[in-house]
């Protein structure tokens, strides 16, 4: 019954359209993330993105401009951390929401101690929620291709959040392979978070972004981001935690190739 229903929704799927060379070298050109990957990884990610494209709907909001060069930029950068992972780890949502510039949303606060609920706007550049859209600032895609290993990237950080929110809740523990017992990496995590935390508060310069130290999952999407961007920084900065994203994500070549 099941194999039979999965079969159903594999051909309800919309059948990934293969990408050309032209706008495939086009992506590759314009992000340096994708130039180190090998032809194997590069033929995996391109594949992967077709897919992304087919099965995301995409939308421009508050005038955002969005052409397939674009949307192609986008999924081959959301696509980056699943390459040595499992595509489905992208699956249980649809959307992609592209504002021009920072975007505001409506958020609520529950203070847990308090049960005070607060309401407020805040100014995003990306936002990502479980089953929900995925939701980014074009400019600042645009200034990550233009400074790819400043050890930032909007795009993975949110994906990142994603993967995070895949086994329930989001607690910067995305589902980890087998290799990888979740003990070591809450253990591990936990500590650099705590670490963290203390040098942001004595108002220590951090290698890493600030932000990072707001939540246990900001700082995993931290630093996944900083990963992919510049995998020697994050290494300098937290050795341990390093050593689990590269068994994470594994060492493809984006992420040793600087
Ligand atoms: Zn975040």
């Amino acid at each position: 019954m099941f194999a039979l229903l999965r079969r159903i929704g594999e051909r309800l799927r919309p059948r990934p359209e293969p990408l050309d060379d032209a706008r495939w070298q086009a992506a590759v050109a314009a992000c340096a993330l994708l130039q180190p990957l090998n032809p194997d990884q590069a033929a995996r990610l391109r594949g992967l993105s077709a897919r992304f494209l087919a099965e995301k709907t995409f939308f421009a909001l508050g005038g955002a401009e969005l052409d397939d060069q674009r949307r192609l930029l986008i999924a081959a950068q959301a696509c980056l951390p699943v390459l040595e992972l499992d595509y489905d780890l992208l699956r249980g949502w649809r959307q992609v929401l592209v504002y021009p510039g920072e975007f505001r949303m409506r958020r609520e606060h529950h203070d847990e101690e308090t049960g005070v609920v607060t309401e407020g706007e805040d100014s995003l550049i990306g936002e990502a929620w479980e089953g929900g859209p995925l939701v980014l600032s074009w400019a600042d895609i645009e200034q990550d291709l233009a400074q790819p290993h400043e050890g930032f990237n909007v795009i993975i950080h949110e994906i990142a959040h994603k993967l995070d929110m895949r086994d329930g809740g989001s607690d910067g523990v995305p589902p980890l392979p087998p290799s990888l017992p979740r003990r070591e990496w809450k253990q591990v995590f936990q500590q650099a978070y705590d670490a963290f935390c203390a040098a942001v508060d004595a108002d220590e310069e951090t290698l890493i972004d600030p932000y990072a130290a707001e939540s246990p999952d900001e700082f995993f999407a931290c630093l996944t981001e900083a990963w992919f961007s510049n995998p020697a920084l994050v290494a300098k900065a937290m050795p341990a935690v390093a050593g689990l994203l590269q068994r994470l994500f594994r060492p493809s070549a984006a992420t040793t190739g600087n």
